[in-house]
């Protein structure tokens, strides 16, 4: 089911937040103090509005008690972000979203009760390090401080070997749990006798440690 969003704060980064979930048939009405931020997004959202989110009135009068989500897109003006989502939070919005530009600024915004915050230009420098650093590294999810899950790409020489050759359980302690093929093809559990695909990506889970060293050598 589709759901209901409010961006608050039309920038760089709320503007294409707001664009995206809009394209995927969302209603998402867009807030901003800016009336040329309001124009350029008129047509591209279900409603955008101009007003001070920091206002309590014009903030009741939205409803924005009844969207599912609330995403608070102000960077900059820190004060402004603040109060924005303390008074999201007094009108019962649901589910708060706050975008960060510092770690103080972010614990300010946990603990006047955002839902979750965001640290848009910190996330993508470390994404961006990562992935100079190993390319084929195509996605990470870290499960704790020491285990990860991770879709590493497999160099053009070693397709057409078996998993059982590769030896990554006895030499990295890893674990191949799925292999994509496509976005829409995968194969769950590989045994031990798959032989490689050219554009396979191998999904392992194991200790960060050993999949870096794995990524080193696959490279
Ligand atoms: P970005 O880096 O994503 O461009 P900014 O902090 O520069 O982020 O932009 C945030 C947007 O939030 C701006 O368009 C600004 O006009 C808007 N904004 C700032 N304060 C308020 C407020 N009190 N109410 C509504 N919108 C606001």
């Amino acid at each position: 089911m589709k759901k209901q969003y409010a961006v608050i704060g039309l920038g760089r980064f709320g503007s294409h937040l707001a664009r995206a979930l809009y394209e995927e048939e969302n209603e998402v009405i867009g807030i901003d103090i800016r009336e040329d931020k309001v124009e350029d997004l008129q047509n591209d959202l279900s409603q955008a509005f101009i007003a001070d989110s920091t206002d309590e009135d014009s903030m009741k009068s939205l409803g924005l008690r009844n969207f599912d989500v609330v995403i608070v897109a102000i960077g900059d003006d820190m004060e402004a972000s603040i109060l924005t989502v303390v008074l999201l939070k007094e009108l019962g919005v649901p589910y708060i979203v706050a975008k960060a530009l510092s770690k103080r600024h972010g614990l300010v915004l946990t603990k006047i009760g955002a839902d979750q915050v965001v640290f848009p230009e910190r996330d993508m420098g470390l994404r961006l390090a990562q992935n100079l650093m190993h390319p084929n590294i195509i996605d990470q999810l870290r499960l704790s401080d020491d285990y990860s899950i991770e879709e590493i790409k497999v160099p053009s020489d070693l397709v057409g070997q078996t998993i059982q050759a590769l030896d990554i359980r006895a030499k990295y302690q890893l674990n191949v749990i799925a292999i994509r093929h496509t976005d829409e093809e995968v194969s769950i559990a590989p045994g031990p006798d798959y032989s490689i695909k050219n554009g396979d990506l191998l999904v392992i889970i194991g200790k960060n440690k050993d999949l870096n060293e794995l990524s080193q050598k696959l490279k």
